[in-house]
């Protein structure tokens, strides 16, 4: 199935920016936003993985903070990121953060609430559709996490 990554990232955004005010950050949508981006899977997935990372965006960024979604178009891909300037994830925890039930203790001493479900998640579904999930963090400073996804074979 094809879809418009560019509309429902703008959804996804749209979805949250309630519960992002309520913590005092604001999400921002970089790109070229006018045209669509038509990308291969399955969208409902992909929405869950898009809602996954801006919620934790929100729930582990700082007061006055700012999350943003990102698109690069690649060669037969596109790499989405959402970057935050939060909390950050130390080295230690980093590689275990994909991990089910894993939370770090930053986050556990944190008033939010969470499984530690959600980035297992977006790792089960980017891998169902053969694509790629990444972190890079660095304490104090922010997170980001980048997925790709294929883009149809032109014809
Ligand atoms: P759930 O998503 O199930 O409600 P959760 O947010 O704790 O709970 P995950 O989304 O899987 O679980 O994230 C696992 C852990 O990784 C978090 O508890 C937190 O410690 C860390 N983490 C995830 N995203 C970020 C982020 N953007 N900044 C800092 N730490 C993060
Ligand atoms: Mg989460």
């Amino acid at each position: 199935e094809n879809f418009d990554i560019v509309t429902l990232i703008k959804e996804c955004i749209e979805d949250l920016e309630g519960k992002a005010k309520q913590h005092g950050i604001r999400i921002r949508f970089t790109g070229k936003l006018n045209h669509p981006i038509i990308v291969k899977g399955d969208r409902k997935r992909v929405q869950q993985v898009l809602i996954n990372l801006l919620d934790n965006s929100i729930k582990y960024g700082k007061k006055d903070g700012m999350s943003s979604v990102s698109i690069f178009p690649l060669f037969e891909q596109v790499l989405v990121e959402v970057t935050d300037n939060g909390i950050g994830i130390d080295e230690k925890n980093l590689s275990r953060v994909f991990e089910r039930f894993y939370r770090t203790d930053a986050s556990r001493s944190r008033e939010v609430g969470g499984s530690g479900l959600g980035l297992a998640i977006v790792k089960h579904i980017i891998e169902a559709h053969e694509q790629n999930v990444n972190v890079r963090s660095t304490e104090g400073i922010g997170t980001t996490f980048g997925f790709t996804l294929e883009q149809p074979k032109h014809s």
